[in-house]
């Protein structure tokens, strides 16, 4: 891993400073790179952390990393598992995703930080640690950032642009007097990295009843994330665990603790749900739990965040260097706080259902579970919104009905050294234009143009970050862009 780079603090203005090195700003300072962007990541810790929180990666995000060339060196960190044990039985099976990736990597948070901070520094971005931002004031041209090194040294540093990806606590989102409402759901819910004796007959599993609820997830390397919570217990989140409270809550609600080891950690937590108003302050933007923060449930948190960026790294690429007005900036909020909100919504369903104190309404839940999980709409909706597979962003009124959507990963026309399918193709970071086979085109700069293996007689036009800008049919109806979304004329 890396250590602190021994250059000088930068003197001179950057073009993007990205605040926090989680996955969010991993992302983003590796796209902005790749793009050619002068990108300052300053990251307030002065080693990697090797706790983690989040442990699922959901399919959007898997192909978010093969649109990066990443996916496989992501999975070989983790355990692919294409279905989960929920409430009472009911089982979700992820295995029809329309996806390359149809079901959900188990991997620890600082495996996709790993693999992300490799790629960025590989790219070019100037990552320093021990640099903590305390304070920011923009101005028409830029931003003047403060900082405080290790030792105690303040430093400023000037950026055209701002990402405050520096987490729930964000200095950059207080820095700008943004508020942050929302409500605090769960306290006191304990956290266990254990070994099991008997490992569970399908994992990850799930289970809430009067005892309160559990969570039992494989890494896949032998080691087990426990989360769990008793019902009324109301310890403060510095209360160190007990084993043997950890057991007993696990035993009531899956009538065996699986013979379950020591921990070699152990953490308690409390959730909060909130959200910015606002995305975008001017130069400065938010992303990742800097912008909305919910509780694990759906393990979607992390997945959000990583959106977040792939959502804005091209758009700022593009404004900086002049091949999009500033106003494609205001995209990012448009189409990622509703996002935002709905993964708030979902996390919120689910911890709810998860907290039934009832038992009648904990029965009728678990009968809604089981009908849900073998009704074939109920499980694509849940699991799309869940995964991201069913993220759209919105569309004007007559575009065609792919405008917005995600694209899928389209096989490509044979070539002798070119892409084979649309992810590959995207690799390039640019749009991409999927012409109908046999089609020819002029050559676009900043476009990169194939043609689709199928016989469908669609013209595409895909952002870098994997949705659909543009969609003209044979037939005559054309596609009109979206709001914010960079048509293929707006590339100089
Ligand atoms: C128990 C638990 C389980 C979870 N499981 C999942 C899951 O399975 N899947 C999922 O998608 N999500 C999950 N999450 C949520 C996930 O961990 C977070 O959403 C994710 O870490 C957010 O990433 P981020 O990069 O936005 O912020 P963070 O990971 O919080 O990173 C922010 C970074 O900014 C740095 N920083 C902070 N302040 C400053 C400053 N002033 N200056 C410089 N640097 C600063 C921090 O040191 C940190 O490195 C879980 C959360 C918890 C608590």
């Amino acid at each position: 891993m890396s250590s602190l780079p021994s250059s000088s603090f930068p003197s001179a203005p950057v073009d993007v400073c990205v605040v926090g090195a989680g996955p969010t700003g991993l992302l983003l300072a590796g796209d902005l790179a790749a793009a050619g962007v002068r990108v300052v990541l300053l990251e307030k810790r002065v080693r990697e952390s090797n706790l983690t929180r989040a442990f699922a990666v959901h399919a959007r995000s898997l192909e978010m990393f093969d649109a990066r060339g990443l996916a496989e060196k992501l999975l070989d960190t983790g355990l692919f598992l294409s279905s989960a044990r929920l409430f009472g039985g009911a089982r979700i099976d992820l295995s029809r995703l329309p996806s390359r990736f149809p079901g959900v990597l188990m991997t620890p948070q600082y495996e996709v930080e790993r693999v992300l901070e490799e790629r960025a520094l590989a790219l070019g971005a100037e990552f320093r640690r021990g640099c903590e931002v305390t304070g920011l004031r923009q101005d028409a041209d830029g931003v003047d950032v403060d900082v405080r090194e290790e030792d105690g040294a303040a430093r400023r540093l000037r950026a055209a642009y701002v990402v405050g990806a520096d987490g729930v606590r964000s200095a950059v989102r207080q820095a700008l007097g943004m508020p942050f409402p929302g409500k605090s759901v769960l306290r006191s819910v304990m956290l266990a990295d254990v070994r099991l004796a008997t490992e569970p007959a399908e994992v990850p599993v799930a289970e809430s009843g009067a005892a309160g609820f559990a969570f039992l997830v494989p890494f896949g390397d032998g080691w087990y994330r426990v989360i769990a919570w008793e019902r009324g217990s109301d310890l403060p989140s510095d209360a160190p665990v007990d084993m043997e409270n950890l057991r007993s809550v696990v035993h009531a609600l899956f009538g065996t603790d699986y013979g379950m080891g020591d921990a070699r950690w152990t953490s308690r937590f409390h959730s909060d749900e909130r959200q910015v108003p606002r995305y975008r302050e001017g130069r400065v933007f938010l992303a990742g739990d800097a912008a909305h923060v919910h509780s694990p449930a759906g393990g979607m948190g992390m997945n959000a965040g990583l959106q977040d960026s792939a959502n804005l790294g091209w758009k700022l690429a593009a404004v900086l260097q002049g091949r999009a007005g500033e106003t494609l900036l205001d995209s990012y909020h448009a189409e990622r706080h509703p996002v935002g909100q709905m993964v708030l919504r979902v996390s919120h369903g689910i911890i709810r259902a998860a907290l039934l104190g009832s038992p009648l309404a904990r029965r009728l839940r678990d009968t809604a579970a089981r009908a849900a999980t073998v009704m074939p709409f109920a499980t694509a909706r849940g699991t799309g919104l869940v995964s991201g597979i069913g993220i759209d962003y919105p569309a004007p009124p007559g575009a065609h009905p792919m405008t917005g959507r995600r694209a899928p990963d389209l096989p490509l026309a044979e070539t002798s050294d070119g892409p084979t399918r649309l992810y590959e193709a995207l690799r390039a970071g640019t749009h991409v234009r999927v012409l109908p086979r046999g089609a020819k085109a002029e050559p676009e700069p900043g476009v990169t143009t194939v043609t689709r293996a199928d016989a469908l007689p669609l013209t595409l036009l895909v952002r870098p970050d994997g949705y659909v800008a543009e969609a003209v049919e044979d037939t005559g109806s054309s596609g009109r862009p979206g709001p914010g979304l960079l048509r293929a004329s707006d590339a100089v």
